[in-house]
């Protein structure tokens, strides 16, 4: 429990500093970011690859800035966040076609029951969205090259909830490892910012719902359950 204070405390804290921050750092980067397109793009015309290089790693890095500051946000409430009636096969045709792109890249096959019939969740959609996109992404990262990405999904009518299953073919997660995961800023990537999963959990937290993972040596999968309206 008292490391479960603390991981509240801590993402209030985060925030907090968010709200406040993410956008005097969002705006400057934005411009910063134009204008060393623009050079970029000069020193290529000039044939000053070595430049171009420099230029090119300065862009990578004013996007990770970028993504870090995008995922702050999210933790903070600024956000509004709009509650609807989610139909998740809806849901799900919006952000598969990402994933799957995604996945396309590294030769990982992507398999996805269908997730009709099920009743409407209530939620942000972008929100929701979020949450899957964060496990699916983790899940290929894992993978690294070739694997395969499972969705399905179950009703469970004795606890009101739909329990959507995302199963990967990756190494799995180590005992010692699998605790912390869903901890703020814990990650074992060397480029990860390790808030994906305090994110998924925070989301998934609002709506009544729970996130739990198995993995045993082999694989890996994530259980979002969310509580569903009536019909
Ligand atoms: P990040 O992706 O930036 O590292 P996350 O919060 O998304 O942060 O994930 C935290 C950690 O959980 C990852 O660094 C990784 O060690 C572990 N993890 C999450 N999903 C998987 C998965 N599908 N397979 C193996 N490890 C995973
Ligand atoms: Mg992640």
């Amino acid at each position: 429990l008292e490391n479960q204070i603390h991981r509240s405390e801590r993402l209030a804290m985060i925030g907090q500093m968010a709200a406040g921050t993410a956008h005097e750092i969002r705006n400057p980067l934005t411009s910063i970011r134009g204008f060393l397109q623009i050079l970029n793009k000069t020193l290529a015309e000039h044939n000053m690859t070595r430049e171009v290089e420099y230029t090119n790693i300065m862009l990578d890095e004013i996007d990770r800035i970028n993504q870090l500051v995008g995922e702050f946000l999210l933790l903070s409430k600024s956000r509004e966040t709009r509650m609807e009636k989610i139909y998740l096969d809806e849901l799900i045709k919006q952000f598969l076609p990402i994933v799957e792109n995604e996945a396309l890249l590294y030769g990982i096959e992507v398999k996805t029951e269908s997730f009709a019939n099920l009743p409407p969740v209530l939620g942000d959609k972008e929100l929701l969205k979020q949450v899957f996109l964060n496990i699916c992404k983790n899940a290929i990262e894992a993978m690294g090259n070739k694997g395969q990405l499972s969705l399905s999904s179950q009703l469970l009518r004795e606890e009101q909830m739909i329990r959507i299953d995302i199963m990967d073919t990756g190494p799995g997660i180590p005992p010692y490892v699998i605790d912390k995961i869903f901890e703020p800023f814990f990650t074992t990537k060397e480029e990860g910012t390790g808030l994906g999963l305090s994110i998924c959990q925070r989301i998934i937290h609002d709506m009544g719902g729970k996130i739990r993972v198995s993995s045993k040596g082999y694989g890996t999968t994530f259980h979002v359950c969310i509580p569903y309206l009536d019909a």
